[in-house]
């Protein structure tokens, strides 16, 4: 047994490097992120019309220079430990070039003075935001409370780095696109939106959840059995290694669809737009959860909400077309397609035996738009 999850893990493996303490991977992996963080709120400090978002830009703090140069002088610090400890330099090297990089661009940056209202280019400060807080929350669950012993920096990483990073910087056109059909539905409605607005907020926030999954739930299940709309979401099932990040991997096609068509169903029940803005962090957090590398049972909760055994069950290799709830376990039942053995994980996943999915971001884009029919469709 154990060999056989030797042999099922060792492919997703890039390096053999230790990450336990002391050999410089934490520092070289903090110091990377934070160098990161620090060089692309350097550049929001530069250009901030073109880079930063109109909907944040008035909640930054006055001092946010000097915030960055905190961050960019903690990035260098841990660099140099990361240097010091690691036989192999990648962190270390990432970190300090983001640091020094960032330290120069802070030459030509002002204080955000001035906000505006324009709208940006690419929401550089939400991808900042996402890349401070999503490892934060999910590599130390990872870490300490691994399913699978994988690497951190697994094969395929950067293709899902790629997709996390583009989905947060293109959030504004995303946004618009999946408003739009959901807004012009709402005038029509408004009467009857009045009485759900009024309900009780616990209510509308159990009435939200229950709508949304149940759209959710049949777009899903669409995206599987129309061969048009699987081309995109084949795309989502290519990864191979499950863990928070793989959960970005998501063509914005298959994006797009499923969240219009959902916010399409909350729009025309017009919920209490605070009620909808806690859904979204909400789905936020539980749609990266259900991906991430976590070898918690949570066997009160499987009944009753999507674990990560639950949503890993759908990425199986074998079987197929099984829990396509997001957030709703019991919709499966209901609906016959429910799989969740006890105690049980998948041994293997990604599409179905035999057929590999494009490799890379630029690849993955395009493959789904190609006249010849993929190979995985
Ligand atoms: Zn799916
Ligand atoms: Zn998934």
């Amino acid at each position: 047994m154990s060999s056989d999850r030797e042999r099922t893990t060792s492919h997703l493996l890039l390096t053999q490097e230790p990450q336990r303490l002391g050999s410089g991977w934490l520092s070289g992996t903090i110091g990377a992120i934070v160098g990161l963080a620090g060089l692309a709120a350097a550049a929001c400090l530069v250009w901030p019309q073109a880079l930063t978002t109109p909907a944040l830009r008035d909640h930054y703090p006055a001092n946010l220079r000097t915030w960055v140069v905190a961050a960019l002088a903690v990035a260098t610090a841990l660099a140099t430990l990361s240097l010091w400890l690691r036989r192999k330099k990648t962190l270390g090297v990432v970190a300090l070039g983001s640091a020094a990089l960032g330290g120069t661009l802070l030459l030509f940056a002002a204080d955000l003075s001035t906000p505006g209202t324009t709208t940006s280019l690419l929401a550089v400060d939400v991808f900042t935001l996402n890349l401070l807080l999503y490892p934060a929350v999910f590599l130390p669950l990872e870490r300490l409370w691994p399913h699978r012993d994988q690497p951190t920096f697994r094969a395929e990483w950067w293709t899902d780095l790629a997709w996390f990073a583009s989905s947060a910087l293109l959030v504004q056109l995303t946004t618009f696109l999946v408003l739009a059909p959901g807004n012009a539905v709402s005038g029509v409605t408004a009467s009857f939106g009045a009485n759900v607005a009024a309900l009780r907020f616990v209510v509308q926030f159990a009435a939200i959840v229950v709508v949304a999954d149940v759209a959710q739930y049949w777009v899903h299940r669409a995206c599987h059995q129309v061969p048009f709309l699987w081309r995109f979401h084949a795309i989502h099932h290519s990864a191979e290694a499950m863990d928070w990040l793989a959960g970005s991997r998501l063509h914005v096609v298959d994006a797009l669809l499923t969240r219009a068509l959902v916010f399409l169903a909350i729009a025309a029940l017009g919920f209490h737009l605070h009620v909808i803005g806690l859904y979204l962090v909400f789905i936020a957090a539980q749609a990266t959860f259900v991906h991430a590398n976590v070898a918690w049972r949570l066997r009160w909760l499987e009944g009753w909400l999507v674990t990560p055994r639950f949503h890993h069950w759908h990425h199986a290799k074998a079987p197929i077309d099984v829990n396509f709830a997001v957030h709703l376990p019991w919709l499966d039942r209901l609906f016959g397609t429910f799989h969740l053995p006890p105690l049980a994980w998948p041994e293997h996943y990604g599409l179905a035996a035999g057929a590999k999915g494009p490799r890379g971001f630029w690849r993955q884009l395009v493959a789904p738009f190609r006249r010849r029919q993929p190979p995985w469709s």
